[in-house]
């Protein structure tokens, strides 16, 4: 019986993890659930699974939280509030695994302290790696903790890597990843027509159901970007031995070429409870509630080059991890200044591009060697990147 800390229970991935633990009660016991502020969602899970805690980022929602836990047949569970209390429940003592599954920077912290505690790490949280890079791989060999990718398609490429394989190590012999994408809801769009696409338009995503801001990352392909970056640090593979593939069908997860001319591919249905249960099983696997994949229905896959000048935001981000240092740090934090920005209208959909580069442009990539110079480039970062949001609407 495994204790599962799960850091952003209340989102999509989240629940999709829920809907796996609640699969299997005799391998996984909920130790704890954390939300930033949504607390109706927050309650009903910790009705469902009874796990020890439960953390409210939110002080002013923890308050409200607690009123209603202290009226229910809950009432024993202890409530935690404030950020650092995300930390404290990644670390207890029965906590084997941890599910990273926070969006963006405000998962770093915790994540990493999960790292550093030696706990089973489930990286769904692609923000907090490629913020800390070789930080957050270093804390991982160093504390012997178990690192093991949630994002469809590095948990793909783990698959596909020579029996044994542990993440931040480079197979020899795998001489290519092709990092597959779906192209998003934009990828036919005329060119003229993407400055005045919505956000309602593009947090519809054709193949996957997420959380907004990385439906956003994907409509851009700065999703792409990132996972480009993830998979350098997860697989410790160079950014031009990476190939981005755009497969609208979203069947092949990805794919690593091997030096005999094999290439070996994990495939099913876009559904993300099939990498979840891969990793809370491994090196096992169990049930993941995903319907058999009918390949008949599939019928045929495609195959195409990512257009640059469509998605600028996939070169920003070859840029930034070619340039090293702080400049991924850069670039993750511009991004998420600059999805904030387009979701609450304030920018249009094609100046997200325009502001990472503007702010990538004021930095140098300074050492990101430990975390407070991370921290400082982040802060930095986002500070730059209002001030080119403002000067683009002066
Ligand atoms: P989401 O927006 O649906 O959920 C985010 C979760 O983080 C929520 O539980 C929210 O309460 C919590 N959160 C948000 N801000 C916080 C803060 N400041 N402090 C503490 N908690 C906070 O997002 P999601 O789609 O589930 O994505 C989560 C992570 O997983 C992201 O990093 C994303 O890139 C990655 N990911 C998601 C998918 C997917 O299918 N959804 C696939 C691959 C990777
Ligand atoms: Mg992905």
């Amino acid at each position: 019986m495994k204790g599962i800390c799960i850091l952003g229970a209340t989102g999509s991935i989240g629940v999709s993890t829920l809907d796996v633990v609640g699969r299997h009660p005799d391998l996984y016991k909920v130790v704890a659930l954390t939300a930033n502020g949504n607390i109706d969602g927050l309650f009903q899970q910790c009705m469902q699974h009874r796990p020890e805690y439960a953390v409210v980022v939110d002080e002013a929602k923890a308050a409200d939280f607690c009123e209603k836990i202290a009226a229910s047949p809950i009432a024993d569970m202890s409530v935690l509030s404030g950020p650092r209390a995300l930390e404290q429940v990644a670390t207890l003592a029965n906590v084997d695994t941890v599910m990273a599954a926070i969006v963006g920077a405000a998962g770093l912290l915790p994540t990493l302290a999960a790292a550093k505690a030696g706990k089973t790490v489930l990286l769904a949280n692609k923000e907090a790696l490629v913020m800390s890079g070789q930080i957050f791989m270093q804390a991982v060999s160093a504390s012997g903790a178990t690192l093991l990718p949630i994002d469809s398609e590095h948990n793909a490429i783990f698959q596909c890597m020579p029996a044994n394989y542990v993440a931040g190590h480079r197979a020899k012999q795998a001489r290519r990843i092709l990092l597959t994408a779906s192209g998003g809801p934009f990828r036919k769009t005329p060119l003229e027509a993407l400055p005045d696409v919505t956000p309602e338009q593009a947090v519809a995503h054709p193949k996957w159901d997420m959380g907004r801001k990385i439906s956003v990352d994907s409509a851009t392909m700065m999703n792409k970007g990132l996972e480009l970056i993830e998979a350098c640090l997860l697989f410790d593979m160079e950014p031009d031995d990476i190939q981005v593939v755009i497969h609208p069908q979203s069947i092949i997860h990805s794919m690593v070429d091997y030096v005999d001319g094999s290439v070996l591919a994990q495939m099913g249905n876009p559904d993300m409870r099939t990498p979840i249960a891969h990793a809370m099983a491994w090196p096992e696997r169990f049930d993941s509630g995903v319907a058999p994949l009918n390949i008949f229905e599939v019928a045929h896959m495609d195959f195409e080059q990512p257009d640059l000048q469509r998605f600028p935001c996939l070169k920003l981000a070859y840029e930034a991890i070619k340039a090293g240092g702080i400049m991924p740090t850069v670039l993750n934090a511009a991004n998420e200044i600059a999805v904030d920005a387009f979701l609450s209208e304030k920018v249009r959909f094609t100046d997200i591009a325009l502001i990472i580069e503007q702010s990538m442009a004021r930095f140098a990539p300074e050492s990101a060697d430990t975390l407070d110079l991370v921290l400082a480039a982040d802060r930095k970062a986002r500070d730059v990147a209002e001030q080119v949001i403002q000067a683009l609407s002066a």
